[in-house]
């Protein structure tokens, strides 16, 4: 029963006035948060508002001129930084602007990569993309719901442009951290796992640095994003192997053992055995089939 066919009792001994139609009616509803949290929120609407500024862009796809929201370099504030680099901010977020659009063709990427596209790339665009692209108004400033829409069409250019495992892969972590701060568990362990399988492959194929990251903050990262979703195994072998490999700098040494005591940590409250890391490098897992089908969903 909705809160409208219920408070529709509440009003239901005036039908003699002539008010026997309330089954819409509610006494709270959706209004309980009142007309002065509607003015807080446009009060940071523009606040958020004067810490953009609009950027030109010229759109490789399809040489639309357009303007791409952007936050001022002075206006993001770090509050914080989660083991595997997911930066929180406060006063406003840069990774609701990290992704740009055009409009006109629906090619959309992260900023880094949006004027990097081959030739080829730009026919792929053209036929899967821009064929069925409808455009979208948004509104002048983007949320955590909007940030995910825009990286999920970013995953999905990339996905229809065949781009670098590395790009999928960093694409698929932004939109996991996204679900972090909304608090949907499940979503994010899905990104996470596809985080994972892309950085791997990218680890034994791609050159580094890749998005400023080199070999062996990348080993620390597969770690963790191990440890993250569940298999500690595997975690283990990447954390001993940023551990034991001299060339790694002191501070991510003490990343990758803060983050094996916590496996060790939780196991010993847990009873669990944790079995000795296998020797050689950890295998990648295998692809999963249709998972591009399911994500895009809603878009
Ligand atoms: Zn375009």
């Amino acid at each position: 029963m909705d809160n409208g066919q219920k408070d529709s009792k509440l009003f239901s001994d005036l039908e003699y006035l002539g008010f026997n139609k309330t089954d819409n009616w509610e006494l709270y509803g959706s209004n309980t948060a009142g007309p002065e949290k509607q003015a807080v929120k446009e009060v940071e609407e523009n606040k958020e508002k004067t810490l953009l500024y609009e950027r030109e862009v010229i759109c490789p796809v399809c040489e639309t001129r357009f303007n791409a929201r952007a936050v001022k370099v002075s206006a993001a504030r770090t509050v914080s930084k989660d083991s595997d680099f997911f930066i929180r901010y406060s006063v406003i977020n840069p990774y609701f602007y990290d992704v740009w659009v055009c409009n006109s063709c629906g090619y959309a990427s992260m900023k880094k990569d949006f004027e990097y596209i081959k030739e080829h790339q730009i026919e792929h665009i053209k036929k899967n993309i821009t064929s069925r692209w409808r455009g979208r108004k948004y509104p002048e400033t983007y949320d955590l719901d909007i940030a995910i829409e825009r990286y999920k069409l970013s995953l999905l250019n990339y996905a229809v442009r065949n781009a670098k495992n590395s790009s999928k892969a960093m694409n698929c972590l932004k939109i996991a951290w996204m679900y972090r701060l909304k608090e949907d568990v499940e979503s994010e362990q899905t990104f996470l796992l596809q985080t994972l399988e892309g950085l791997e492959n990218a680890y034994y194929n791609e050159d580094f640095p890749m998005y400023g990251m080199d070999r062996f903050t990348t080993m620390y990262l597969i770690g963790e994003l191990s440890r993250r979703t569940g298999n500690d195994e595997k975690a283990m072998q990447w954390f001993s192997k940023v551990i034991t490999t001299t060339s790694v700098s002191p501070k991510l040494k003490d990343l990758a053992r803060d983050q094996k005591d916590l496996i060790k940590f939780d196991h010993s409250h847990n009873d669990t055995d944790l079995s000795a890391p296998a020797a050689g490098e950890p295998a990648a897992e295998g692809s999963k089939k249709g998972f591009f089908r399911s994500i895009f969903r809603g878009l």
